[in-house]
């Protein structure tokens, strides 16, 4: 069901601490933590704590969760000092999607080209 943890799913173990990982900033409702395989100086998973398998069904199931993600990727950006940075929800294994429990990527402290890869 929609936002119950998933015995399969790699960030709902890093919710319920069973996974290690090096947690930046927890909420309530959310989790803050590196990315295992940094794509920049300052690379951050923001996840939901409940399981959702995208960003669109997260809005879809739960909008107030949703704008708790986003509101975590800025409070990422000021404790990493970044004045710019870009916040990217892969959708799909065609976008680079490898982990089916909604996250935001921060990324930032170099320059970001536009329009990416
Ligand atoms: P996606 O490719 O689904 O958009 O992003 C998944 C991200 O999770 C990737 O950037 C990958 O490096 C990261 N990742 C995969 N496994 C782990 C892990 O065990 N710990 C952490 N901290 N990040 C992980
Ligand atoms: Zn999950």
């Amino acid at each position: 069901m929609a936002g119950e943890p998933q015995d399969d799913c790699l960030f709902c173990k890093i919710v319920a601490g069973t996974i290690p990982a090096t947690i930046v900033r927890e909420t309530e409702t959310t989790v803050a933590f590196r990315d295992i395989n940094p794509q920049a100086p300052t690379h951050v998973l923001v996840i939901p704590k409940a399981h959702h398998r995208d960003a669109a069904a997260l809005a879809a199931a739960a909008p107030e969760l949703a704008a708790d993600v986003l509101r975590e990727t800025q409070a990422v950006a000021d404790d990493e000092k970044l004045e710019s940075y870009r916040t990217v929800f892969n959708t799909g294994t065609g976008a680079g999607q490898t982990v089916w429990h909604a996250h935001a990527h921060v990324l930032g402290g170099r320059g970001l080209e536009w329009p990416p890869g």
